[in-house]
Parts: C-alpha cells; sequence; structure tokens
C-alpha cells in the first residue's frame, strides 16, 4: 500500500516539473518585448515571469500568459 502512495506522489512531483519547464509558449517569448522600453525580455524561472534588465522591472506570467502592463509590473 504504501508503495503505491509512493509512486503516486513521484508522480505529482515530476508534472509541477514539467509545468515550471514551460512557464510560457517560447514562441509566444521570443516576440514579447519590454512595453516600456520595447527591448528585449528574459524568463525568469525563479521569479515566474518576465525581466527587462533595461527597466529593471519583473512581468509577471498568470497561467502561461504574461502581464505585459508596465502598471502591473514589478520593480527589482
Ligand atoms: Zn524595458
Amino acid at each position: 500500500m504504501s508503495v503505491e502512495k509512493e509512486k503516486k506522489s513521484a508522480k505529482a512531483e515530476q508534472k509541477t516539473e514539467q509545468n515550471e519547464e514551460q512557464l510560457i509558449d517560447p514562441e509566444l517569448l521570443e516576440i514579447l518585448a519590454c512595453p516600456k522600453c520595447k527591448g528585449d525580455i528574459f524568463l525568469d524561472k525563479k521569479r515566474k515571469g518576465l525581466v527587462c534588465n533595461n527597466c529593471r522591472l519583473l512581468y509577471k506570467i498568470e497561467d502561461g500568459i504574461p502581464i505585459m502592463l508596465i502598471d502591473e509590473a514589478i520593480q527589482i
């Protein structure tokens, strides 16, 4: 019984990892630019958002959709 339970939790962990890998569609990331400076943005997996190094802003990703609004961005 307990063995089966362990297997299940291992599977769940794998799924979580995959979700983190695919925070955002890579093709979508390529066409996105910072709304403030129109410069390139980078995926920050740790912060789960997109970072503009010029503006030092973090744009959050919610449910795979980046919130590309200057007002919503977080200063970093
Ligand atoms: Zn910028």
